[in-house]
C-alpha cells in the first residue's frame, strides 16, 4: 500500500477526506471500491499522525433519471424529481427513495470496517442554508461558469443559461428546469417539457428564490461547493468522472475560478469489471454489493479492492470460478508474508500495509492477526460437504493446538462463506456428495486399485487410524508407493469408492472428515467390489 502511505507522507496539517454518491438504485459491488479506498486513505493519514476527518455524502437532491428504478405507476409522476422527494418504492419504512437506497449501501460500510466520522445528506445541507453562499456566487459568476464549460469541456450553454437548477414550485421536478435570469435575490426559471429526454417538465415559469433548498447546483458546481462547505483536502475519483475534460476537471476549474480555492488532492481509481460473462442470477446471486457480501467476508472483500493499485482495473469473475477461493488464498498469503512465514509467488509492494489495511478493525494487532491460524478456504468448502465432519477438531489437528477464540471466529466466518459460496457462485466441480451406499462406479476399478484399497484399510487399522487430513494423505501416498501404484490411480480409486466419480478434492481430508468405521467398511467393500450387497 505504498501509494496511501506515500500520500500520507506528503501532506501536512489536518485532513478532510470525502466522497459522495447519488443513491439512484441497487449498487454494484464495484461501487464499494471508492469507499474502501477512501477508508484506506483515512487509515494511512491517521497512522502517519494526521488529524483526519472522514466524510461520506449522499447526493440526494439529484434528479431521478432512470425509469427502470421506478414502479410503472411512478414513472410519469417522479421522473426528474429529486431522489429525496420520491417516496420509497418498497413498503419497508424508509422516508424516501433516496434514504432506502443510500441506507442499503451505508449499512455495508460498518461491516467492511469503514466508519465515516459523519454522513451528510445534500438535501439537508441545502435546506440548512449552508449552500446559499455558493449558489449565489455561481449565479453572480454565471459568465465565468459558461466560459469555463466551453474551455474545459467544450460544452456550449446559451448566454442566458445560469448554473442553478430550481425545484419547480408547480411539479416538483428539478431535472427539467432552466434558469435564464438572476436579479441578485431571485431567479427566473422555466420548467420545460423538452429540456431533457428522460423527463417532461410541466411548463411553469416564474421568479423564485434559489436559496434554502429551493434550488440546487448542477453536479460539477455542487461538487466544488461541497469542497468549500466541508473543507475537503483529499477526494478519490472514479474513472467515469476522471476523464480529461470530464466531471472532475470541471469541478477542479470551478473550485479555482468560481469558489477561489485549490481543489482537493485527487486519487483516481479504476473500475472493477465482473468477468466477460453476464453474472448468473438464476441462483439468486448477482453482482449487487449487498448480495456479494453474503459470500465474501469483509477482509477478503477489502483485499479484492486494495491489492491492486487504484489506477489498475480489477477483473473479477466469481461465477462458476475459483475467484473467491483465490481471494482467501491471497489474503492468507499476505498474512503469511507479514508474519515472516515463507510464501510462494510475487508479493505486492508494501504487502504488510496491504494486509494491515485489509483488516476490518483499524485498531487490530497486526502481528497477532498475521500469526493467527486460518483454515484454507478450499479445504473448508470441501469439509462442509463431508457428513458428520468435526471441522473444528480437524483444524485443531492441522494447527497442532486448540484454536483461540479469534481463530474459531475466523473459522466460523469461513465456514459460513464456504457454504454460501457452494450455494451460489461455486463451479459444479467444487460440489460433491459422499455416497451413502457403495457406488456402482467402483466396477471400473482394476485389480491393482482394489488391492490398494484393501491395503489402505489394513494399514490404517494397524496404525489405529490417522489423526487428521495430512496424516491420511501420507498414509495414502505410502500405501500406494508400497504397491508401486501411481498416486493418481490411488486417488482415483478413493474418489470412485466414496464419491462415485474419478476426481475430487484432497482425498486425505475427505477420509479424515468421515466416520472411521464408515471409511474402513467402504474401503473393504470397494476392494471386494460387492456392489449393492453390503449397504
Ligand atoms: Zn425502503
Ligand atoms: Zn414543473
Amino acid at each position: 500500500m505504498e501509494w496511501a502511505d506515500e500520500l500520507a507522507a506528503r501532506v501536512s496539517g489536518p485532513q478532510v477526506v470525502n466522497d459522495s454518491k447519488t443513491p439512484s438504485g441497487t449498487v454494484h459491488v464495484g461501487s464499494l471500491r471508492g469507499p474502501v479506498i477512501l477508508d484506506v486513505i483515512a487509515r494511512a493519514l491517521r497512522t502517519a499522525g494526521h488529524e483526519t476527518t472522514l466524510l461520506y455524502g449522499v447526493d440526494d437532491l439529484d434528479a431521478m433519471d432512470a425509469q427502470a428504478l421506478l414502479t410503472a405507476d411512478a414513472v410519469e409522476r417522479y421522473m426528474g424529481v429529486p431522489l429525496a422527494h420520491i417516496p420509497d418504492q418498497l413498503p419497508d419504512g424508509h422516508p424516501s427513495y433516496a434514504r432506502h437506497h443510500a441506507q442499503i449501501f451505508i449499512d455495508l460500510f460498518a461491516d467492511l470496517g469503514i466508519h465515516p466520522d459523519r454522513y451528510y445528506w445534500m438535501s439537508e445541507i441545502y435546506a440548512s442554508g449552508a449552500m446559499d453562499e455558493y449558489v449565489g456566487r455561481a449565479l453572480d459568476r454565471a459568465d465565468v461558469v459558461r466560459d469555463l464549460y466551453r474551455r474545459v469541456s467544450n460544452v456550449q450553454h446559451p448566454d442566458t443559461w445560469h448554473p442553478v437548477l430550481v425545484v419547480c414550485e408547480t411539479c416538483g421536478r428539478v431535472g427539467t428546469t432552466i434558469v435564464t435570469k438572476w436579479d441578485g435575490q431571485r431567479v427566473f426559471y422555466e420548467c420545460r417539457a423538452d429540456l431533457v429526454t428522460w423527463a417532461r417538465g410541466c411548463g411553469a415559469t416564474g421568479w423564485a428564490s434559489p436559496f434554502g433548498g429551493r434550488a440546487k447546483l448542477p453536479w460539477n458546481l455542487e461538487w466544488a461547493a461541497q469542497w468549500s462547505v466541508l473543507g475537503v483536502t483529499i477526494e478519490p475519483c472514479g474513472k467515469d468522472l476522471a476523464t480529461a475534460g470530464g466531471s472532475r476537471d470541471r469541478a477542479d476549474a470551478i473550485a479555482r475560478e468560481v469558489y477561489e480555492r485549490e481543489p482537493p488532492i485527487r486519487i483516481d481509481y479504476e473500475f472493477l469489471n465482473i468477468g466477460g460473462r453476464k453474472m448468473s442470477t438464476s441462483k439468486g446471486r448477482g453482482a449487487a454489493a449487498h448480495e456479494i457480501v453474503q459470500v465474501i467476508p469483509p477482509e477478503q472483500l477489502r483485499t479484492l479492492f486494495i491489492r491492486p493499485r487504484p489506477n489498475h482495473a480489477i477483473e473479477f469473475d466469481p461465477d462458476g470460478t475459483d475467484a473467491i477461493p483465490r481471494l482467501f488464498d491471497e489474503f492468507d498469503r499476505l498474512a503469511d508474508a507479514t508474519a515472516g512465514r515463507p510464501v510462494k509467488g510475487e508479493l505486492p509492494p508494501g504487502y504488510a500495509s496491504v494486509f494491515r489495511y485489509a483488516l476490518r478493525d483499524p485498531a487490530a494487532d497486526v502481528a497477532a492477526e498475521a500469526a493467527a491460524f486460518r483454515p484454507s478456504f478450499a479445504h473448508l468448502a470441501f469439509l462442509v460437504q463431508v457428513p458428520g465432519a468435526d471441522i473444528e477438531a480437524l483444524m485443531a489437528a492441522e494447527k497442532g493446538t486448540e484454536l483461540t477464540g479469534h481463530e474459531r471466529d475466523v473459522l466460523n466466518e469461513r465456514i459460513a462463506a464456504a457454504q454460501a459460496w457452494l450455494e451460489s457462485y461455486a463451479p459444479d466441480r467444487a460440489r460433491m456428495t459422499v455416497r451413502e451406499a457403495l457406488p456402482d462406479e467402483v466396477r471400473s476399478l482394476d485389480p491393482e486399485q482394489r488391492a490398494f484399497l484393501a491395503a489402505l484399510a489394513g494399514a490404517v487399522l494397524h496404525e489405529g487410524g490417522p489423526s487428521g487430513g495430512d496424516a491420511w494423505q501420507s498414509a495414502i501416498f505410502s500405501t500406494a508407493a508400497g504397491l508401486g501404484l501411481p498416486p493418481g490411480r490411488a486417488f482415483a480409486a478413493l474418489y470412485l469408492a466414496f464419491l462415485g466419480r474419478p476426481n475430487g478434492p484432497r482425498a486425505g481430508w475427505l477420509l479424515a472428515g468421515l466416520e472411521q468405521d464408515f471409511v474402513l467398511t467402504r474401503l473393504r467393500e470397494a476392494a471386494t467390489q460387492s456392489v449393492g450387497a453390503a449397504s
